[in-house]
């Protein structure tokens, strides 16, 4: 059993996805091809923005809305203090300065009730991070940031297709950003991510950076970046984000297998959906005690897991010097006890069941 079904998934489209990437090959046009602006529409559409800009990695489009609001050296932003690298790590590639905000204990998203105390006439953005698919408290967030004049990025590289009050992730804030890893709930077969956004001069500069500042060819107006999608990567997009929704779906029955069984065992859930939120499960991740020692067990059985993640921010060897003071509590519990079980659109009910069986006689 591998941890995401990549394999079924591909098996399953195999027909559409080798015929959309020849079509590729044939017309060679690799780079801001049809397929790319074709995902493009799709993904506005889906998501209900005015623009979307494909683009290469989750990591690139973060660092893009950045340079987009022209966050700059010595420069704050406030970010969650439990997230994937990546949220953090383009902050301090431009110099400017990541500010750690810890994390609810129910739905691991940022604290809002910590975000004022830590804004300061240097924040230029705030950065909520839907983790493991769950969209973070919006419209609170959002008000607190119009009342201070500051743009909010919503980190949505685990959530494309979750749900907050009816509207899409990726359409929540001034800016939206997506990855397309392999592994997320809408992956591609190499790299890739996505900006949404309403904003048409932020839309305009955002396609600018993507190549080389430069909106005529040869004719550089900033600085920016290669961060293009190119054309393969669109076509595989393409193919599956038509049953998108459907593979939603699949994950929230998958994620109600695990809750039910849960449940019975009397053990605490994580959230999934709610009265605004319907998460896209791109993890379904649990607390336990002896974490590491579970794994461990479960992975003598043959069942596959993995932890996100092992460290808060203010932990890790590259901010430990800058931050290591700091304590961030509920981050540095939650760190120590998540365990992410495999789900995704193509866990088969027998390897399901395996999954439960086996956490059944460890538990
Ligand atoms: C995966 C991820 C990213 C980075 O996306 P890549 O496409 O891998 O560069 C950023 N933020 C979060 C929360 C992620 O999970």
């Amino acid at each position: 059993m591998n941890f995401v079904n990549l394999k079924g998934q591909y098996q399953a489209y195999k027909n559409e996805i080798d015929a959309e990437l020849q079509k590729v090959l044939d017309t060679t046009s690799f780079i801001n091809g049809p397929a790319v602006s074709e995902l493009e529409e799709g993904l506005k559409n889906f998501v209900g923005t005015k623009y979307a800009v494909a683009c290469s990695s989750g990591t690139d489009a973060i660092l893009m809305a950045l340079m987009a609001l022209g966050v700059k050296a010595g420069d704050e932003v406030i970010v969650p203090c439990f997230s994937f690298f990546a949220t953090a790590e383009m902050i301090s590639l431009i110099g400017a300065k990541p500010i750690f905000v810890d994390i609810e204990p129910k739905t691991y998203n940022i604290d809002v009730s910590e975000i004022e105390r830590k804004i300061t006439p240097k924040t230029k953005a705030i950065m909520p991070v839907a983790l493991y698919g769950l969209p973070a408290d919006m419209d609170e967030i959002n008000l607190l940031a119009d009342k201070h004049g500051i743009p909010v990025i919503e980190d949505a590289a685990q959530s494309f297709g979750a749900l907050y009050k009816g509207k899409r992730s990726c359409n929540l804030s001034k800016i939206g950003m997506t990855s397309f890893f392999p592994s997320k709930p809408l992956g591609c077969y190499g790299d890739g991510g996505a900006l949404l956004l309403d904003d048409e001069k932020l839309y305009q500069s955002i396609k600018m950076i993507r190549d080389h500042g430069s909106a005529k060819r040869y004719y550089h107006e900033i600085v920016g970046i290669n961060g293009r999608l190119d054309s393969m990567q669109a076509a595989v997009l393409n193919v599956k984000l038509k049953r998108l929704q459907k593979e939603l779906d699949a994950r929230q029955e998958r994620a109600n297998v695990y809750t039910e069984f849960f449940k019975k065992k009397g053990l605490e859930t994580p959230v999934v959906k709610d009265v605004d939120k319907v998460s896209a499960v791109a993890q379904y991740t649990i607390e336990v005690e002896n974490r590491d020692d579970l794994q461990k067990k479960l992975q003598e059985k043959g069942i596959p897991t993995a932890v996100h993640y092992p460290l808060g921010f203010h932990e890790l060897p590259v901010y430990k010097k800058e931050y290591g003071d700091e304590k961030y509590p509920v981050t540095e519990r939650v760190s120590r006890r998540v365990l992410s079980l495999p789900i995704c659109a193509f866990l088969s009910e027998e390897d399901q069941m395996k999954v439960v069986k086996a956490l059944d006689e460890l538990l």
